[in-house]
This record gives C-alpha cells, structure tokens and sequence, in this order.
C-alpha cells in the first residue's frame, strides 16, 4: 500500500520495417527527492502565511546597489508594509527603499545597511521616518537582519517595520509642550478670561490657551477650569455671586492640573455688570504662582520641623499638645508627656565634634520615631532634649511600658562614621490629671520629672509627682540665694587634717567648703555644691576658696615650720578645672611653695577633661607649675589603675566607702580589705603615695598602717575645722 514515486522513460523498439514491437522502460524511484519537493512547498506555503499575515511589516530587501546611491531594492513585501507606506505591492517591488524613506534619515539610514554589510554584523535596529504614498510621515521602529548565503557571503536583509508614529508622536508633544511651559513662565504671561455668571468661558487668551495647551475654540463654550481644578469650586463660585458694584472684584488661589502639572494659580476676578446692577459677565486674570506658594510651604516647614531631624519642632509639639488636652477634656481620656534628654550629650559633642553630635541627633530621633504609634508625636525641643506626646493613656503602667521601650531602643549602639557610641537616656514622664491642664505646665512638670532622673543617676525614668514642683520651687530659691551668697562672701573654708601613717604627725590640710547661711545655718557642700555646679557659680567659689586656703597655708607655714612644709589641698569642680596661669598668678601673690599646694580632682572630672583636650592640657600645666595633683574619690568611678598611669597624678585618694568594711572584720577575709591592700600596692608601684579617707576607728588605722599606706584622713583625728580650730590643735600637738 506504500505510494512510490517514480520517474519513467519509455522508449518504443521497432523492428527492420518499422512495425512497432514493444516498449522499454526504465524506472527510477524518485520518491525521495518528491518529498523533499513537497516539503519544501509546504515552509514556502506556510512562510508565506506568517510573512504576508504578519501583524507588522515585513520585508526581503536586497543588498545595497554598488550605484553611489547604493540604493536597496524590496524583493518582496507583506500586505502590512504595503498599508503601512499606502503603496500596492508591485508598486513597491518598483521601488528602492531610499524612494520611501523620509530625507533627513536618507543618510543614516544607507550608512547603517552598508556598515552591516561590510562589518559583517548580523543586524540592527533604527528608527526613522517613511513618507507614505499619501506624503503623511510614518515613524517605523526597523529590525534589520542580514542573511547570507551557504558559503556565508551576504544574500540580502530580512527587515521588520513596526508603526511607532503614535508614541513619536507623543514624545514630540510631551517635548513641545515643555518648550510651551518653559515660555508662559518665563513670560509670566497674564492667564486672561472671560465668563458667564454660570462659568460658561466667552474668551481666553492667547496666554490662558497656551497655559492650558488648548485651542481658543476647544476652551470657549466650556465651563472655566471646571475639569482641572483641585479643590470644590462651590465656595469661590458663591463669592463670585456677592459681587457688587461696590465691591466688584475677588482672588483666589487654587490648584489646577495644567499641562505643566499640578500648579497653584492666583485668580483676580472682576464682576461686569449691566445698568441694573445684575453681574453679566466675569474677567478674571490668572497668575501661575507655585514658586511663591512652593516657598510659602518651605518656610511654613521650617517654622514647625527642626531641619536637622526633621521632627516637629517645639512650636508644633505644643500646638499638638494643645489639641490633644482638649481632645482629651472631651472624651475624658488622658494625655501623657515625656521628655527625653541624652545624658553626657555635651561630652560627645566636645570630643567627637558638633557633626558627630548632629548625626547622632538624627539617629535618636529616628529611632524615637520608629517606636511609636503614627498618632503619636516624637519632637525636638532643642539640643539634645525631645518630647514624646502619648495620647488615650489608661494608666501609668503604659507609659512605663513605653519608657522601657524607649530605654531599649535606643541601648543598641550608633555607628557615628567610624565610631560605636552608646547612649543612655534619662526620661521624665508626666501625664494631664485635670481637665484643664495647660500644656505648658505639663511639659515643665515632665521636665522636672527628667530633671529628677538625671539627679538620681541618669539612664532612668521618673513619673512626676506634685512633690517635683516644690522641690523645683526650693531649688529657685537656693540658687537666688547662692548667688548672693557668692556676691556677700557668706563662705568659710574649713580645714581636715591629713596625717603622716610613719610618724602620726599633720602632713597637710584639705580646704573644705561651707556656706554660712543667714537663716540655716552651716551648710555642706552636698547641700548647695550641685547648684553650684549647674549655674556655673562653682567657679567662683573654687577660686575663692584657694586664695584663701593658700593665704592660710602661707600663714601656718610660718608659724609651724616643719620639715617637710604643711601642705594644702584644694577641691576643684569637674566643671572647670583652674586655670594654670590663674594659679601661678595666686601662687606668686601670696608666696608659697607651689609644691605645697595639692589639687585634688575627681577621676570621673579627669576622665571628662580628658575627653575636652583643652583641660587635659590644663592638668599638664599645673604639673609643671610645680603644683601636686590628687585623683580625688577613687573607687567611686571609674575605678581603673590603668588611668593612674595616662594622668600626671602624685597622690591617690581611695574612697571612704572602701574603709567602711575595714576594721569591722579584722580577721582579713573582706573583699575590700583585699581589694584596698592590693590598690596600695599598685599604687605605690606606679611611683604614687597613697591618702585614704575616711578612716574613723584604730582598727582601720591598724590595718592601713600594716597595708603600707602613706597618709590617712578622717574623723578618728579631726573633723573639718576652722581655721582657727586647727591652729589651736597644732599648738596642743
Ligand atoms: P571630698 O573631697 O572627698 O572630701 C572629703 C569629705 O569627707 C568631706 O566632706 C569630709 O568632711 C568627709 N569626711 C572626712 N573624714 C570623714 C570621716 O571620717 N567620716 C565621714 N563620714 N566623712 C568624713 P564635705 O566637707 O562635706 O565635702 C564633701 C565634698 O564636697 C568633698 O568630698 C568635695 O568633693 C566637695 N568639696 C568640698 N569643698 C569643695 C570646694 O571648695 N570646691 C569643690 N569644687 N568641691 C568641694
Ligand atoms: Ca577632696
Ligand atoms: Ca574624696
């Protein structure tokens, strides 16, 4: 049943008359090279049907002529080509493409087909324009291939023509109407129409049809602006109504989607009336002002956002904060304030510089920020203080909850360009308990709710309580008196003996403080110092107190003059350590040995100072004056031997909260027994002589004796005195 195809030749024998005889064939099965054939025709069929129905044109085109116009011939076209240039098929199969290509591409386009023959590339990609039979230009996006032949030499190009008018089109609008734009504002052309009393537009002007890149005719007879503008026109148009001969113009100022985008345009409109006062027509004259309006915003931003976090600033907070407590006084809910202040901020921005500072500003402000719910309101007040605004508060559990978070959120640490810096807040949290909080008095009582966690050792919260704004209202009062106190003298400086461990004998005298209050009395340093320190009053005091207590040095020198002479030691504040030349100047006035004089500062202070270059070059400058220097409280800091080593320091003052334990357990098992023992002997390998304060009892004086310790201070000998009441003890001893 199998089909054969065969190509038979058949030839006639004759015999010698003629007469035929029978045929000869042969054949030859050819069925082979037929199905070839077959399935040739049917790739040419079915080629023929994805070439001539194909969406978008397509096209063989002949290699370019080598005629200097090396024009290309189309070898065959589909039906899209053909509708696509308006030319029927055989008439295009007359033409070179060059006929049809629009002038300007001519070039381009003959240079790219010659550059793909002779490079031997494979294809390209152009877009270019077509003059159409009916002389309309088409945009083609063309994708020319080049086919070459068995041996691989060039054949001709398959190309492909996509109809890309619409988008060229557009693109050139797009174009042109920037251009438009750009020239109204750069005219600053005045928008001028015309209306009806119900918005029908009677005239624009050639500035308003530019503006809105519409025909004169497209805009008359349509509604002014009714199908740009932003807003609800309702309320303008109802002033429109009011006009009167009297008052016969308004403004306004609206949004309206033009073709340059969304603008602010400024309407002045006049009312034209007829002879019985009835409004027959509008003018109206428009102005593009989103520049002035765009500046307007800014400034208004300014005005209510810090620039440099981007939060609200204090003007917006408390607008806020007003708004919340009446919300609040409505729905009887409560509205909760806290207030957050960095601790030692002004340290990291002395030594790491105000750019750190500023950075890390912004970080606590985004972290502030990302712990909060949308409706609440993270601020900056200034420096390093933001406010947080908590609104529907139950109770205080919640805000406590927050506080924590807050804690939390800020503990991981900030990477500052190539620094980790850790930060530690304190916060004060105060929530509205009558209905007619005033949001001033709120803040300030989260205020001193802060304040009162600095006091208690930072890196905490405090909720505020009524008792806050008493103690806020003595602390007014202390600091009023301070500074008269200050102005009047009302202080005397005390003396304590420092005692020689090897012979029991006054080595020296720390200079200690009091203020001879008029109404209370003697008061101690606890009780006025950190004021001091606050108001800056300290700095007066110090330098005070060391005149004095040089005068006094000067004064038991001569009267007293052992060998080695009495020293003096002085107290200054973290706050400022003395001026060097300050020093010396006292020094020379009042003539006294320098190394007489000792200053005793706090490790904490020289840490601090340390950090604030400046005063760690002040410590150098005593040292060469001669003056010995103290490492004051040591025990209560820091605690590090190791900074024994960095400061130029003589003498060691371990705490008094170290001795407490001595004596009570003589058997010599405590801790700090061990721990004292072992800083004396550290001390004295680093070349220092060891003071240790505090000492009260025999016992502690025994066992300090055993430990190798150099000097002793404390009540077991003395009490601070007077001046006076020293003399006398000297004389006894
Ligand atoms: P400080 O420098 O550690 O001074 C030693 C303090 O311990 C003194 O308290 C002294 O009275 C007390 N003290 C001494 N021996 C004993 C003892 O055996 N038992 C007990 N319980 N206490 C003893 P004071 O005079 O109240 O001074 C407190 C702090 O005020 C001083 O601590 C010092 O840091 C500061 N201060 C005192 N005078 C000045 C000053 O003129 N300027 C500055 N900036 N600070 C000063
Ligand atoms: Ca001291
Ligand atoms: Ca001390």
């Amino acid at each position: 049943g199998h089909v054969v195809w065969a190509l038979l030749s058949v030839s006639m024998v004759h015999d010698e008359e003629g007469e035929p005889l029978y045929f000869v064939s042969q054949i030859q099965n050819i069925s082979e090279r037929k199905r070839a054939e077959e399935a040739l025709k049917e790739s040419e069929q079915r080629f023929r049907s994805t070439f001539e129905d194909a969406p978008i044109g397509v096209a063989l085109v002949g290699l370019p002529s080598s005629s200097p116009d090396s024009a290309t011939r189309y070898l065959r076209v589909n039906r899209a080509l053909c509708e696509m240039l308006g030319y029927a098929e055989e008439e295009l199969l007359s033409m070179t493409s060059s006929d049809v290509t629009h002038p300007e591409d001519l070039e381009e386009s003959r240079a790219r087909a010659k550059r793909l023959v002779e490079a031997g590339g494979s294809k390209y990609t152009i877009e270019k324009r077509y003059v159409r039979s009916d002389g309309r230009v088409v945009w083609a996006m063309l994708n020319v291939s080049l086919v070459r032949d068995s041996e691989g030499s060039p054949s001709h190009f398959v190309s492909q023509y996509q109809d890309v008018t619409q988008r060229k089109e557009t693109e050139e609008a797009l174009r042109r109407s920037e251009e438009r734009y750009r020239n109204v504002v750069e005219e600053q052309t005045e928008l001028v129409c015309r209306f009806l009393p119900d918005l029908t537009l009677t005239f624009a002007n050639d500035a308003y049809c530019r503006y809105f890149e519409k025909s004169s005719e497209e805009l008359v007879g349509g509604r002014f602006l009714d199908d740009v503008r932003e807003a609800d026109h309702a309320y303008y148009e109802e002033q429109l109504t009011r006009l009167n001969p009297e008052s016969p113009t308004a403004t306004v100022e609206e949004r309206a989607l033009t073709p340059g985008g969304l603008r602010w345009l400024h309407w002045a409109d006049t009312a034209i009336f007829d002879v019985d006062g009835r409004i027959v027509e509008y003018q109206s004259v428009g102005r593009d002002v989103t520049e002035r309006r765009e500046a307007e915003e800014r400034l208004e931003y300014q005005a209510f956002y810090d620039p440099l976090t981007r939060l609200p600033n204090r003007a917006l907070f408390m607008d806020r904060l007003d708004h919340a407590l009446s919300r609040a006084n409505r729905q009887e809910s409560k509205v909760a304030v806290l207030f957050v202040d960095l601790d030692n901020f002004k340290v990291i921005n002395d030594s790491l510089g105000h750019e750190a500072g500023d950075q890390l500003l912004v970080a606590v402000g985004e972290r502030l920020k990302g712990c909060l719910r949308p409706e609440d309101t993270a601020a900056r007040l200034g420096g390093d203080e933001f406010t947080i605004l908590i609104e529907d508060v139950n109770n205080v559990n919640e805000l406590t909850l927050i506080a924590e978070r807050i804690t939390e959120i800020l503990q991981p640490p900030f990477a500052l360009e190539e620094q980790e810096l850790f930060v530690t807040i304190s916060i004060g949290i105060a929530f509205s308990s009558s209905a007619e909080e005033r949001s001033e008095n709120l803040l300030r009582a989260a205020d001193l709710a802060m304040y009162r966690a600095k006091q208690r050792g930072k890196a905490r919260y405090e909720v505020f309580d009524r008792s806050m704004h008493t103690n806020a209202l003595e602390r007014l009062v202390l600091e009023t008196e301070l500074r008269r106190a200050v102005e009047l003298g009302e202080f005397k400086v005390y003396y304590q003996p420092i005692v020689a461990v090897e012979n029991g004998r006054i080595a020296g005298l720390e200079a200690l403080v009091r203020w001879e209050h008029p109404k209370r009395g003697l008061l101690l340093p606890r009780e006025f110092l950190s004021i001091a320190e606050e108001t800056g009053l300290i700095v007066r005091i110090d330098h005070w107190v060391l005149r004095e207590a040089c005068k006094q040095a000067r004064a038991w020198q001569e009267r007293y003059p052992n060998a080695p002479l009495l020293t003096v030691a002085v107290n200054v504040s973290p706050k400022q350590i003395f001026h060097p030349e300050l020093v010396a100047k006292i020094l020379g006035e009042i003539g006294i040995d320098p190394s007489t004089l000792h200053v005793e500062i706090t490790e904490d202070a020289m840490m601090k100072s340390n950090a604030a270059r400046s005063a760690d070059y002040a410590l150098r400058a005593l040292k060469d004056l001669g003056v010995k220097l103290a490492m004051d409280d040591f025990g209560m800091g820091y605690s590090s031997l190791a900074h024994l080593k960095r400061f130029p320091v003589d003498f060691l003052k371990i705490d008094r909260s170290f001795i407490n334990a001595l004596g009570q357990d003589i058997n010599g098992t405590s801790k700090d027994l061990e721990i004292v023992s072992a800083m004396i002997h550290l001390t004295h390998a680093l070349g220092l002589k060891v003071v240790v304060e505090g000492v009260e009892s025999l016992e502690q004086l025994e066992q300090l004796q055993g430990m190798g310790c150099d000097f002793v201070q404390g009540n077991y000998f003395s009490e601070p005195l007077p001046g006076e009441g020293i003399s006398v003890l000297m004389d006894i001893l």
